[in-house]
């Protein structure tokens, strides 16, 4: 039986995530923006923590790991190379690593850019990949840390994961997202539909930060930095794919 996949909003924009594995009883959180809806959403659901995954050092992603794990008692995941900059890990991880939790196996991918150190979890039998501030719903992280070819390497990853594939990302952030695809993407019906829909989404409640990776690669403008008419549109031809998400970060860094 797959997963159970439970959104926690967190702070004001932020998600965790709860994966579920009804036949053993194992329950994992993906980031703990703060502790309090995680144990909350723990409680109403009726689930019994046994695992932490930790995607990247920055405090909207952890600040909670050290209270749940202090109620909890659960195992903290996390990237080794960053481990002097996140919460005491039990399991240091590095790409290629996997995690266990009941009977699914997730693979841990190298998802550097945002952050140098940024790791993503991808679950196949569940169809789930956990990107947080790397991939997101339309858009991807600011690169802080890292350079556009560290991001873009991260996000081809995502691009070669199966169509169907769920992608859960770190933040709500899908009006200024779907501003800034329209303004270099104004003609892709995709897209337009994607926004049109979006609005009626929010208000039943569907988590906006999560989509699968087929919704993504129509209309997530960075990821369609490989599409000829992208980059025709942006004025650049001839431009390598890289040299294109480039030129679009820094367009959006802007916007
Ligand atoms: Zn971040
Ligand atoms: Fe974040």
């Amino acid at each position: 039986m797959p997963f159970v996949l439970h959104a926690v909003p967190c702070l004001a924009d932020n998600y965790a995530y709860l994966i579920h594995d009804p036949s053993s009883g194992a329950t994992a959180v993906i980031d703990v923006p703060e502790a309090a809806p995680v144990q909350q959403a723990l409680t109403a659901q009726g689930w019994t923590l046994t695992d932490i995954l930790i995607t990247h050092h920055h405090d909207d992603h952890i600040g909670g790991v050290q209270d749940l794990r202090a109620a909890t008692g659960a195992r903290v995941w996390g990237a080794g190379g960053d481990a002097h900059r996140l919460p005491p890990l039990d399991h240091a991880l590095a790409e290629g690593d996997s995690v266990t939790i009941g009977h699914e196996t997730g693979h841990v991918l190298d998802a550097s850019g945002h952050t140098v150190g940024h790791i993503a979890f991808h679950f196949p039998e569940a169809k789930l990949a956990f990107t947080a501030d790397s991939l997101m719903a339309l858009g991807c992280g600011r690169l802080f840390e890292g350079s556009a070819q560290q991001m873009w390497d991260s996000l081809t990853k995502f691009m070669d994961l199966p169509d169907d594939t769920v992608i859960c990302s770190g933040h709500d952030y899908i009006k200024g997202n779907a501003a800034f695809a329209l303004s270099v993407d104004a003609d892709n019906p995709d897209l337009v539909a994607r926004i049109a829909r979006s609005d009626a989404d929010r208000k039943d409640g569907k988590p906006m930060a999560i989509a699968p990776l087929s919704l993504e690669l129509a209309t997530n403008p960075f990821l369609r930095a490989t599409d000829p008419r992208m980059k025709a549109s942006l004025g650049m031809p001839r431009a390598s794919d890289v040299d294109t998400f480039a030129h679009l970060r820094a367009l959006k860094d802007k916007f």
